[in-house]
């Protein structure tokens, strides 16, 4: 196994809020990381902080070894090498499905326009929606733009995904085919850093979990061995608010 990600002493503040308190953990190549906790305990600012949508007070953020904390990082290439997929799809209204997963390859990868078809085509077949690339996102249903902007986040070729609550903003029957999405992409080895409620999801798909309270890990490790026994008394609260 190879370490991909190796996040040291994060630290991040908003005025005086600490949000993010000395947050250190690792990720090797081809895992899946779930990470849960209650609302408002840092975990979208962690992950923002990981793609430079925020910028963290101090740490270190290494991704295959290079750190993309320093000045003079390309956020771009940060952005194109860790695809992000957030809670309320965010796809391109104006753009149909082919066009939104085409977007990547084009602007970002500066592929040829044959080369990201090519690409996109291939990622909207493994969310299985062929059938709908002329159509515009609000044509599909939530679960499907899901899907959708996954295939997008893909098309990218990223070396790794965040996603952050990406089934909280969907109805109960549409969370299963975004979550099958996901467990099949952790079996083909994508690697993947999971914000979720999802506990069954967390237990039984992640390798590794962290539970983050107020801004700071309070225990990280196998999913199964922390559902069925929490060293944490605040772990175990929180756990127990899932049955
Ligand atoms: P979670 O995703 O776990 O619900 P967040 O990371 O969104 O939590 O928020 C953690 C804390 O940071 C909250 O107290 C929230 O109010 C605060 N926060 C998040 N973003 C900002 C911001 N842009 N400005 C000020 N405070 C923020
Ligand atoms: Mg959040």
């Amino acid at each position: 196994m190879s370490t991909i990600l190796e996040v040291k002493n994060l630290t991040k503040k908003f005025v005086d809020n600490e949000v993010l308190k000395n947050v250190s953990f690792e990720l090797e190549k081809g895992e899946t990381l779930a990470v849960i906790g209650s609302s408002g305990s840092g975990k979208s600012t962690l992950l923002r902080c990981l793609n430079h949508l925020s910028a963290p007070d101090s740490g270190q953020i290494l991704l295959e070894g290079v750190d993309i904390t320093t000045p003079g990082t390309d956020i771009n290439k940060v952005r194109a090498d860790m695809g992000f997929v957030f809670q309320d799809f965010n796809l391109f209204t104006h753009l149909t499905i082919l066009e939104n997963v085409m977007f990547g390859p084009l602007r970002v990868r500066k592929l040829s326009k044959n080369e990201a078809r090519q690409i996109a085509m291939e990622e909207i077949r493994k969310v299985g929606m062929a059938d709908k690339i002329g159509a515009y996102p609000a044509q599909l249903s939530g679960g499907q733009q899901q899907r959708i902007s996954i295939a997008r986040a893909l098309a990218l070729r990223p070396k790794l995904i965040l996603f952050d609550e990406p089934t909280s903003a969907l109805d109960p029957e549409l969370t299963g085919e975004v979550l099958s999405v996901m467990t099949a992409l952790a079996k083909e080895g994508m690697t993947a850093i999971v914000v979720t409620h999802e506990m069954g999801f967390a237990r039984s798909v992640a390798d590794k979990v962290i539970f983050i309270d107020q801004g700071l890990i309070v225990e990280q490790g196998c999913p199964k061995k922390m559902f069925a026994a929490p060293q944490h008394e605040r772990t175990r609260l929180f756990l127990n608010n899932f049955g």
